[in-house]
């Protein structure tokens, strides 16, 4: 273990290399990484990131594909939300078919 620094967390150990905003803007996305976050499966605290994009849930094993370095990302939340438009549809244009058909 690194001794620990006060501003810079974990861009401590690039040392004064690569200046100071290059540091601060690593240690800020770092954290939030590196930190555990809420499950949408099962509420616990307990999302780690496994790799880039991938979570998973160390309570209920749940594992899913998110952003890189945040388990969410609002891009992610926006295509959520298109995909979720286009199904609607879908469903709704089958529905109506099969009315069409007197199925
Ligand atoms: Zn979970």
């Amino acid at each position: 273990m690194v001794a620990s620094t006060k501003k810079l967390g974990p861009a401590g150990r690039y040392g004064a290399r690569y200046g100071s905003l290059a540091r601060k803007q690593v240690a800020t996305v770092e954290r939030v990484q590196r930190a555990k976050h809420a499950c949408n499966q099962c509420g616990a605290h307990a999302v780690r990131r496994v790799g880039t994009g991938i979570w998973r849930c160390r309570k209920c094993g749940d594992e899913f594909a998110g952003g890189a370095y945040v388990p969410q990302t609002g891009a992610g939340r926006g295509a959520q939300k298109a995909l979720r438009g286009i199904n609607d549809k879908l469903v709704r244009g089958a529905a109506e078919a099969a009315e069409e058909t007197g199925a």
